[in-house]
Formats: structure tokens, sequence, C-alpha cells
């Protein structure tokens, strides 16, 4: 027995339809970039189906190209949602470049009379965004659920459905008996019923996943120049000095401190003021290393972690970022304001984050006490003649 296509196209549009408004509705509560693009393909998938309903009709002859097109486009929708949640965008081109290869094959096979013209770039199409979508799904890493694993199967097992019907389409053609029993419309068409409903189930875990990582990463950033905030560096800082701490390896912290800042919101206004301070946050991470951590410690103080790093390359990172900042001026006029450093480090590195960050703030103390605008370096010692200096 053979099912038939007619019925199973209704309940999968009923069965998108009621997707997509669940989707939608998830979109505008998380805004989910991932819920986003699944409504999207669900949308393309449904008008798709909606199109191939017209089969047998006069108007098969654009609604059965606009049906390929649709339904390759909801493959490739799904494709940019699984990137998504790799924090990748799938380029605009390759998206659109699938449906238009379908498009110019479904309408050169006389879709109006043939209603699998283009039938093999179609399923061809299909494997592709479905398996690359199973490829990124797989490749999610980090604080995702093991959610992923399990969907990456279910999308890998419809490629290879897909690959299937191709492989059967091209050697024995749509009507052969092995097509239509197993890889036909109808049979097919249960298939993605069924996948549809377990892969939105899941996607909405996964949407809220993406959701709870974005507020994690917002939690954890300065919202003027995006840097660490405080208590996020000092976590990072102090958990990858605990690392190093027992291997050969030193580290280093810079605090910086922009001079007579007070000033420049004076003179110039506050907003000169925040635009100066993402200016040199910008000099900040241009100047370090993707392993070192950036934070803003405090008001216009900033600090700087560095593993691995000598006494002298930090004090040449310092030197480097106000080089950066000399040639700058204020939005709306003035030179911008000098900076003085407190340095430290230490080889092998200790496991006191909080005593490293005290001796770099009284080296910086002391780079204010004689006069600004310089590079103060201090060690252990140091710090201790810098504070007995300022008590007295
Ligand atoms: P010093 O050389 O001794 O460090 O002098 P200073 O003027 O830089 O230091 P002070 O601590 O007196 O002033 C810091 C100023 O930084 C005061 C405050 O208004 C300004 N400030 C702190 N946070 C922000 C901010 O987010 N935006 C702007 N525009 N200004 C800020
Ligand atoms: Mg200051
Ligand atoms: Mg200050």
């Amino acid at each position: 027995m053979v099912l038939d296509a007619f019925s199973v196209r209704v309940a999968l549009g009923v069965v998108t339809l009621t997707l997509f408004v669940l989707f939608i509705a998830s979109y505008r509560r998380t805004k989910s970039s991932y819920a986003g693009w699944w409504a999207i393909a669900l949308l393309e998938y449904m008008l798709g189906n909606a199109a191939f309903l017209l089969n047998g009709t006069t108007h098969q002859l654009w609604a059965n190209p606009v049906g390929n097109v649709l339904v390759v486009a909801g493959s490739f929708s799904v494709w940019a949602g699984a990137r998504t949640l790799r924090d990748l965008k799938a380029a605009p081109w390759l998206l659109a470049v699938a449906p238009a290869i379908t498009a110019v094959a479904s309408v050169l096979e006389n879709p109006a009379t043939n209603v699998w013209s283009g039938g093999s770039v179609y399923l061809a199409m299909m494997t592709l965004g479905i398996a690359l979508a199973a490829r990124d799904l797989w490749l999610i890493q980090g604080t995702h659920s093991h959610l992923h694993r399990g969907l990456s199967m279910a999308a890998g097992l419809l490629a290879i459905y897909y690959l299937g019907r191709w492989g059967v389409y091209t050697m024995e053609g749509p009507g052969s008996a092995t097509f239509r029993t197993y890889f036909g419309p109808a049979p097919s068409g249960l298939i993605s019923l069924v996948l549809l409903v377990t892969v939105s189930f899941s996607m909405t875990a996964l949407s809220s996943d993406q959701l709870i990582k974005g507020l994690r990463e917002r939690a954890s950033r300065d919202h003027l120049t995006g840097l660490l905030n405080r208590g996020t560096f000092l976590d990072l800082a102090g958990t990858e000095l605990k690392r190093l701490h027992g291997t050969e390896s030193g580290a280093a912290v810079v605090l910086a401190d922009l001079d007579h800042f007070k000033a420049v919101n004076d003179e110039h206004g506050h907003r000169a003021g925040d635009a100066a301070l993402k200016a040199f946050a910008e000099a900040c991470k241009a100047s370090v290393r993707s392993t070192d951590l950036v934070g803003r410690y405090g008001g216009e103080e900033f600090v700087l972690f560095l593993p691995g790093a000598t006494q002298e390359r930090a004090e040449n990172i310092a030197a480097e970022i106000s080089r950066r900042m000399s040639s700058m001026e204020v939005p709306g006029g003035g030179a911008f304001p000098t900076v003085s450093y407190g340095v430290t480090s230490s080889t092998p590195a200790t496991a006191d984050l909080s005593f490293m960050i005290e001796v770099a703030d009284a080296a910086l103390y002391s780079a204010k006490a004689q006069g600004r605008n310089r590079i103060v370096g201090a060690d252990r010692l140091g710090a201790a003649t810098i504070a007995d200096e300022a008590r007295s």
C-alpha cells in the first residue's frame, strides 16, 4: 500500500503552522536567533508544502518550482540556525545559492506537466542543507546541553534518508516501486512530520541555552567598554593564576589609571569622557594577546592579567598602550589624558592574586605621587617600601 501524499501534506501543513506560531512566540520572548531561524525554516517548509498541494492543477507550472525552492531554503535556514548555536553566521550568499540552483533546475524540466521537475537537484540540495545542519549541531561546544548531539544524529539520519531518496531517484526514477514505497512524498512527509515535532521540542531547550549564555556573557562584561567587569576579571584571573602556580611560568598584573580624568568630564562633558574610556579599552585590547585578561576595575581604572609575562614584557605592554593613546584626541577636542601604571610580576607565579593587585596598586600610587604619566614597577619588597613612603 502506498500512503496518500495529499493527506500527509495537509497534516504536515497543519503541524508546521502550529509549530511556526509557537516558535514566533518563543522568538518574541527570548530573541534567540536560533528560534528566529527555526521559525523562518518552518514558514518556508509550510509555504513550500502548500505550493506542492497545487500539483495536478493549472498552477503546477509555477507552484512546483516555488515549492522546491522554499523547502530547500527551509533546510538551509535550519543550517543557519544551527550555526548561531556555535556563534557563527551562515554567509548570506551561501543561503541563497542552493535555492537559486534549485530554482533553475526546477523550471528547466517542464514543471507544468512534470511534478518531479528539478527533482535530482532538489533532493541533492536537501541532502546538503540537512547534512550541513547535522555537522554544525555536532560541533557545538561548551555550555550548551548535550541535546545537540541527539539532534545532530537525527539530522544526520535525515540527511542519509535524503541521500537515499536522491540515489533511488537518479537510478530508478520517481515512478519506480522502491521510490514510491520508501522515498516518495508520502513516506518522506511522514518522516518529516515526526522529525519536525522532535526537533521543535528540543529546540526550546536549545534556544533557552542560547538565552542563558547571552545573559551570562552580558553579566560578565562591563556595559560601557565591553571589557570584563571586576568580578569576572577577578574570578578568571584567580583561576588562571592557580593553574600557573606550581608551573615554571610567571604572571604579571598591570593596573592603569587615567590621569586627571575628572578634567575631561568637566571640560568636554560626560559623553566625551565615556568615549575616551572606550578608546582606552580598545587600546588595551589591541596591545595584549588573546590569552591575556583585560578588565575595568572601577571608574577610570583598568586591570590587566598577563599569564606568562615577565616584568619587562608587562611594562612594554603598558608603554604600548600609552603610545597608542598619545596620538588620540578626546572626542570634542583636547589631547587624550596621560595614564599612570603600576606593574608587578612574579616568576614563578604566586597563587595570590589579591596580593599581586595590592602590589600593583602601591606601584600605581607611587606613579601618581611621582607626577603621573609613567610606569612604575614593583616587586614584593618594592611594594613594602612604597607603602612605607605613603604612610610617612
Ligand atoms: P588622578 O590623576 O589622580 O587619577 O585624577 P582623576 O581625575 O583621574 O581621578 P578622580 O578619582 O578624581 O576622578 C575620576 C573621575 O572619573 C571621576 C568620575 O566622574 C570619572 N568617571 C568614573 N567613571 C566614569 C564613567 O563611566 N564615565 C565617565 N565619563 N567618567 C567616569
Ligand atoms: Mg584617574
Ligand atoms: Mg582613579
